[in-house]
């Protein structure tokens, strides 16, 4: 289990951060935290609030990391990817770039386009 792990300081400060900017400091969740994940690259548990991002993602450049973030963020209020998922995740304005970014970087590790992030 994850859960007795200390909340990781640059995550939790740059979800804050991200919050304010984007979704009018008005989402809440309970953890964010980087955890050991093999296939993706963040996760979010709806009914709990609890935010997970892969530990490799933490040496991608900030801009990216942050994409990361506000996916995993925009799932608080949509546990889908639905229409209205993608209009909070594409205030973030690299939402697209960092999605190109890290799918050319699953196909240079050999893995699955991630593309689908949960
Ligand atoms: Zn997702």
């Amino acid at each position: 289990m994850e859960r007795s792990r200390p909340t990781d300081e640059r995550l939790a400060q740059r979800a804050r951060t991200l919050n304010v900017r984007h979704f009018g400091g008005r989402l809440r969740w309970t953890s964010i935290s980087f955890v050991d994940m093999a296939h993706n690259w963040g996760s979010c548990t709806f009914t709990t609030g609890e935010i997970r991002i892969a530990r490799r993602a933490a040496g991608l450049p900030d801009w990216v990391l942050d994409y990361l973030v506000v996916h995993e963020l925009a799932h608080l209020d949509h546990s889908d990817h639905g229409p209205a998922f993608h209009e909070l995740e594409n205030r973030y304005p690299l939402s697209e770039r960092a999605k190109g970014y890290l799918m050319a970087l699953d196909a240079g590790a050999g893995r699955p386009p991630s593309g689908e992030l949960t």
